[in-house]
């Protein structure tokens, strides 16, 4: 048995995602008020993620994210909790000011290769059968937020053993979708 803990959602059994699956709510982990979203959608491209800005639950190295349309999202409780956690970054993470959580997290630059799709934690939700996580991104990068390098090789062994394929940054489905973006921006964007 590894000793390496990722996440929750991943670290006994990932719980595969139900056909037919077609959204629910998330709330946020005050006991009382709880700020709710509605997803009327299933979850995209849910993965692990090392980076220092995703939102993850006390003592997890990483956090578990997924997206979803962004017309798809409503605020159904308490968005008056909510408070942008940074103005300046790509992704707009609304976060509870009470507990912390992050509800979603939106891009509004319309040149951005994931406008239109919201970052969610389904975590956060009391309903099961949303899309199951896939890899793991971003995982050098776990680094900064405290682990020493030398426990790298074991932790990318432990995420390759339950199926959650480390990369450094995103998947190669993801990357090719933000070159793809750049390169039609650029005016270098060939169909085939
Ligand atoms: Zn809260
Ligand atoms: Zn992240």
């Amino acid at each position: 048995m590894s000793k390496v803990t990722i996440h929750p959602a991943v670290d006994r059994h990932i719980t595969p995602a139900q056909a037919g699956f077609a959204g629910g709510t998330l709330q946020c982990l005050c006991k009382t008020d709880k700020v709710e979203i509605k997803i009327d959608a299933q979850t995209l491209h849910n993965h692990a993620c090392g980076c220092t800005k995703c939102w993850k639950p006390e003592g997890a190295l990483f956090a578990v994210i997924a997206v979803a349309p962004r017309d798809k999202i409503s605020i159904v409780a308490h968005a008056e909790k909510l408070k942008i956690v940074d103005e300046n970054a790509a992704i707009q993470r609304h976060a509870c000011t009470e507990c912390g959580a992050h509800l979603f997290g939106r891009i509004e630059n319309k040149n951005h290769a994931f406008y239109g799709l919201d970052f969610v934690h389904t975590e956060l939700s009391p309903q099961s059968g949303w899309a199951a996580p896939g890899f793991a991104a971003f995982v050098s990068s776990v680094i900064e937020s405290g682990t020493p390098p030398s426990r790298m090789s074991v932790i990318r062994e432990r995420l390759q053993e339950i199926g959650l394929t480390p990369y450094d940054c995103l998947s190669p489905a993801l990357m090719d979708a933000l070159a793809t973006q750049a390169a039609k921006q650029k005016g270098t964007y060939r169909e085939a």
